[in-house]
């Protein structure tokens, strides 16, 4: 099979992917073989790529999977040849320590990552147990579907740890492939909120697809929304935002910070003036089996707008470079099979 190769960490303009054939991987007890038809590209690859986030090397990055079941592994199940699968970020949890056995398996002390601590979807083919595959229902197609799978699964997680309202006002900062499906699942459930965006530059592509989905304000980082926010999440590599969500953040409001490492230190800041008031600031690690399939679900009922921008396999390190310079609106979907 083909497959992109990530064997040492450095820059991403330094192009480190290798698209390389390798042996189409066998399908062990438990476990289903998935030929990919598509997989998502996401910020949490540029952390892996660059070294923020430690990796096995080498690895095949990717943890956004659709495809259709190829083969079954010895007492498989919950699949069929021929069904439509998803794979995402939990690979696999031990179900025995103490954040499994309260239901955090998100915070597993054993956790392993897909496309991270094992091989993932930037490949023909991959193999998972079917404990951590899941059902696609029907409606979108597998290209934008991909991004349902982290994008939209953890910003729905991000979402349930707001705490939100209906009537609230939530600001979202940054307006990438997540922030852009977490919207209009905000607007399904809780229709009298307010929705404040901040994105990176004035009317940029990013701007304007907030405006065409309906946000009630659109500004920049360091702008003053016209309200406070009872609720916001954080999606940006940028240090600085936190301060920024907390200077507009209501009374007793809560920012949620949706990235694994920041590519910026956090400022300062000075207690009384940005955390007093009972504000919080929570980050998002992970997600759950449950996420996934609570998310999958809802996905199905809302009519959503996924924007994707789709590059074949052989183009991973362009979508890449596209993530990371802003240049595509939406999600980079790589289109495989
Ligand atoms: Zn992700
Ligand atoms: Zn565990």
């Amino acid at each position: 099979m083909l497959a992109q190769v990530l064997r040492r960490v450095s820059r991403v303009e330094d192009n480190p992917l290798e698209l390389v054939e390798l042996p189409t991987p066998t399908p062990g007890r438990g476990e289903i073989l998935i030929k990919i038809s598509a997989c998502g590209v996401c910020h949490t690859e540029l952390d892996e790529v660059e070294g923020r986030l430690p990796c096995r090397l080498p690895v095949i990055l990717g943890h956004q999977v659709v495809g259709r079941v190829e083969q079954l592994g010895e007492g498989v199940n919950r699949f069929n040849i021929g069904d439509r699968v998803g794979v995402a970020w939990i690979y696999y949890a031990c179900g025995r320590c103490y954040h499994c056995v309260n239901g955090e398996e998100n915070l597993c002390d054993n956790f392993k990552g897909t496309g991270c601590d094992v091989n993932g979807g930037y490949a023909e083919y991959m193999t998972v147990s079917e404990d951590f595959a899941y059902h696609i229902p029907g409606g979108l197609d597998d290209t934008h579907t991909a991004p349902l799978l982290c994008a939209g699964a953890i910003g729905y997680r991000a979402l349930k740890l707001t705490g939100m309202r209906n009537g609230e006002t939530i600001g979202l900062y940054g307006y990438g492939a997540s922030a852009h499906i977490i919207h209009q699942v905000i607007k399904s459930m809780y229709p009298d909120s307010k929705i404040y965006v901040f994105t990176r530059r004035r009317n940029d592509a990013s701007s304007q697809l907030a405006e065409k989905l309906g946000a009630d304000w659109i500004g920049v980082t360091g702008d003053t929304p016209p309200s406070r926010l009872h609720r916001a999440i954080d999606t940006t590599p940028s240090g600085l935002v936190i301060k920024e969500a907390l200077r507009n953040l209501e009374k007793g409001g809560r920012l949620v910070v949706n990235v694994i490492r920041k590519e910026t230190p956090v400022p300062e800041i000075e207690y009384s003036e940005y955390l007093w008031g009972e504000r919080e600031v929570k980050s998002v690690a992970n997600i759950t089996r449950r996420d996934v399939q609570e998310f999958l679900v809802a996905a199905a009922r809302t009519p959503l707008k996924i924007n994707v921008t789709e590059f074949k396999l052989s183009e991973a390190g362009s979508a890449l470079l596209s993530l990371k310079y802003g240049r595509h609106t939406g999600a980079a979907v790589l289109k495989i099979f």
